[in-house]
């Protein structure tokens, strides 16, 4: 099985913490739609299993039309075999979500909405230049769940200086009352390039707290797992039956393929990436042409991500898969790497291997740096 992504690279207004690929010049969309389908002809061959997800991200995927998507996900359907029983997200922005775009959007066999909240406070919102309003996320999950639209995500963003713990536990009051199947929290970064690292450095907006941040972090683990749902990788939450399947197939190391400017795409051998440029993106494929970069990927750089994404992730690493995946050598280095930090009790033992305690899941990414390694030569 294998998963298509598909990157459409719009937004109304630019977030000031935002660093993904996307432009605000949305007179350009109709032309991106034609390429991206081009570009489906022109990919069909990359994967060699049925397509058991595909997921609109972006960008703001909620700024296509009906007819737009349809054509998308028709071509989809006319180069790759899809399985009978897919999952399809759309990533939606709350000003984009209208009864007639639901039932339209269902009618095309999206069944999942991640709806981009962020948070229900408007000094939250406001602090983030997001495009929408507290009130039009209210209505928006109450016009996808009156449409029969059970699968919900919706991404939280903690950690901003304005927000308060009594602010955020109001938003997870929300949740809880709204029986939010998913939730995606993330702690707010400040990113090169970004316009928040520039407002933060000309001191208009006040610097991130790590601790601040930290403490939320639990506060909303701790409250999201007693109203039923699992923290299954560290900034994701659901309901059981209800995990992203698109992402989790990521962290598995399931093949997928990324359609559109700055997409990536994965085929156990090497990673590709498009060009990050909407307008060389719809120049070279309207010249047949798919303008990428593309690494190979060795044993070791396989086994860092398998360690980064696993120590993320409920379930740990599994010993038996090092050993068959990454061999001999690899595995006695990881056991040592365990060894080494025995006295910080970070890890659980699972029945396949390890995994990380709730407090050590903060600190998930630094705990697998320490077991990357540069070549496999280097262990032996
Ligand atoms: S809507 Fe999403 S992709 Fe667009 S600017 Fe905001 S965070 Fe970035």
């Amino acid at each position: 099985m294998a998963g298509i992504y598909l990157h459409i690279p719009f937004c109304k207004k630019a977030c000031h913490y935002c660093n993904f690929h996307f432009s605000t010049q949305t007179n350009h969309i109709q032309a991106f739609v034609d390429a991206l389908i081009k570009e489906i002809t022109l990919q069909k061959s990359y994967l060699n299993e049925p397509i058991e997800t595909i997921y609109f991200g972006g960008g703001t995927p909620s700024l296509l039309n009906e007819l737009q998507l349809k054509k998308i996900i028709n071509a989809l359907y006319t180069h790759f075999e899809i399985a009978p029983v897919i999952e399809c997200t759309l990533e939606v922005n709350p000003d984009d979500l209208k009864s007639s775009n639901v039932v339209a959007w269902k009618q095309l066999g999206i069944n999942r909405l991640s709806i981009g909240i962020q948070s229900f406070q408007a000094s939250a919102l406001a602090w983030m230049n997001r495009a929408h309003t507290v009130e039009q996320s209210h209505h928006a999950i109450q016009i996808a769940k009156k449409a029969g639209i059970d699968n919900i995500s919706i991404d939280l963003i903690y950690g901003t200086p304005t927000l308060s713990d009594e602010e955020l536990i109001a938003d997870l009051d929300w949740i809880e009352k709204y029986q939010i199947k998913h939730v995606s929290c993330y702690a707010l970064t400040v990113e090169d390039k970004t316009a928040l690292k520039k407002l933060i450095e000309k001191k208009q907006l006040e610097e991130v707290d790590p601790e601040q941040q930290a403490r939320q972090f639990e506060l909303l683990s701790s409250r999201l797992k007693k109203i039923g749902l699992e923290h299954y990788e560290i900034s994701n939450f659901a309901v059981p039956g209800f995990r992203s399947k698109h992402n989790s197939n990521y962290w598995s190391g399931v093949p997928y393929l990324g359609l559109g400017p700055s997409a990536h795409s994965f085929n156990e051998i090497s990673r590709q990436w498009n060009i990050a440029n909407n307008a060389l993106y719809i120049q070279s494929i309207n010249k047949g042409q798919v303008l990428f970069e593309i690494e190979s990927l060795t044993t070791s750089m396989r086994y860092n991500e398998y360690m980064m994404t696993s120590l993320r992730r409920i379930e740990g690493f599994d010993l038996e898969y090092i050993q068959a995946k990454f061999g001999d050598k690899i595995l006695e280095h990881c056991l040592l790497t365990v060894e080494s930090m025995r006295s910080k009790n970070y890890f659980v033992k699972t029945s396949k291997g390890h995994t990380l305690n709730s407090e050590a899941k903060f600190l998930a990414d630094g705990i697998a740096s320490d077991f990357f390694i540069l070549t496999t030569s280097q262990l032996l």
